[in-house]
């Protein structure tokens, strides 16, 4: 019989002979139907609450307690049922007197709640108990099913949510990077863009954009193919992210072309960072199949401190044209949005 199948029942009375009435009964009921019972055995109500707590602490609360309302010269049942109640709210308590001074309405006032107290008077036939016994360890042993059977569906559900929001992350990368070089991608990076013009128009702090281009690119492609190209492509992104600030982004702008965004960043500042991704990426050969292959890049910086650029699109558009007079002027450069 598994630990958990086991009824434990907590008996109190002060009269040797009542206690050995209990034990008769209900050793013979145990393991009859469908769960041992473990019984404990206490002459006074101090007793019984020390074994309560105890059983409290050790986490296997009793599932029945027998109080005998008088057991002098100790506390009485009813104090013990008190103190037990006030230790778990699971027990079940089952009130026996002989007596007819403390009546039914009183103990129900002071061991709440009703549903988990019973009452029974002496004399009393012996297979009432067992009776009570049995119908009460059938509820606990239902109500422990109910109990894990709930934790199984938490569980269920932590563990379904925790799939879903693994796949929701999953899909939400996907959503905002590139795949092949796994930088943000294009709606990202205006995303970001957006977010710092923003807040730059409250600070009045300027933001700086860098368009990026590798020269020759096409040719890269033509001369070792679409795959080699790729290769390129991750290589010149992983290079790039290396060289940048963590608070920097740079994400893929379109097929060879990359857009950097600097926060809190003006003119001179935007120029030394370009030329430090110029010139890392050149001096950085790319490895390819045992032979290395020295990329260039071609680099133009606008900034919004001009007034003019103020938005995403007038901004893009000035780095663009920076961009474009680097390559004109050669490729393998960086230049600034307007002249001088
Ligand atoms: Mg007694």
């Amino acid at each position: 019989m598994p630990e958990s199948q086991t009824i434990r029942i907590l008996v109190a009375d002060d009269e040797e002979m009542m206690r050995s009435l209990y034990r008769q009964v209900l050793e013979k009921a145990s393991g009859e139907i469908d769960g041992a019972y473990d019984l404990v055995f206490c002459d006074q109500g101090e007793a019984a609450v020390a074994a309560a707590r105890q059983a409290v602490e050790a986490d296997r609360a009793f599932a029945i307690a027998f109080l005998d309302i008088r057991m002098p010269p100790g506390r009485g049942g009813l104090w013990a049922a008190e103190e037990l109640r006030a230790l778990s709210d699971a027990t079940q308590i089952v009130m026996v007197t002989g007596y007819s001074d403390v009546d039914p309405e009183t103990i129900e006032q002071r061991v709440p709640p009703t549903d988990r107290l019973l009452y029974i008077q002496k004399p009393f036939h012996p297979f009432e108990i067992r009776q009570f016994a049995s119908t009460l360890a059938a509820r606990w042993r239902m109500e422990r099913r109910i109990q894990e059977m709930h934790e199984g569906f938490e569980r269920l559900v932590e563990v379904r949510t925790a799939a879903l929001q693994k796949a929701y992350a999953e899909l939400e990368y996907r959503a905002t990077h590139d795949e092949l070089t796994g930088l943000p991608n294009r709606a990202t990076v205006i995303e970001t863009l957006s977010k710092e013009l923003n807040r730059s128009a409250r600070s009045g702090r300027s933001v700086a954009v860098v368009m990026v281009d590798i020269d020759h690119f096409k040719n890269i492609n033509d001369a070792h193919g679409h795959l080699t190209g790729d290769a390129v492509l991750q290589a010149i992104a992983e290079c790039m992210r290396q060289l940048l600030r963590p608070y920097d982004t740079i994400g893929r702008f379109g097929g060879e072309e990359f857009l950097l965004v600097i926060p809190e960043c003006g003119r001179e500042e935007a120029l030394v960072i370009a030329e430090r991704l110029r010139a890392g990426v050149a001096d950085q050969p790319v490895a390819l199949e045992g032979q290395a292959l020295t990329v260039t890049l071609s680099v133009g910086v606008a900034w919004s401190e001009d007034a003019r650029h103020q938005d995403i699109d007038t901004l893009i558009a000035a780095a663009d044209r920076a961009l474009y007079r680097a390559k004109e002027a050669g490729r393998n450069r960086v230049r600034p949005d307007a002249p001088g």
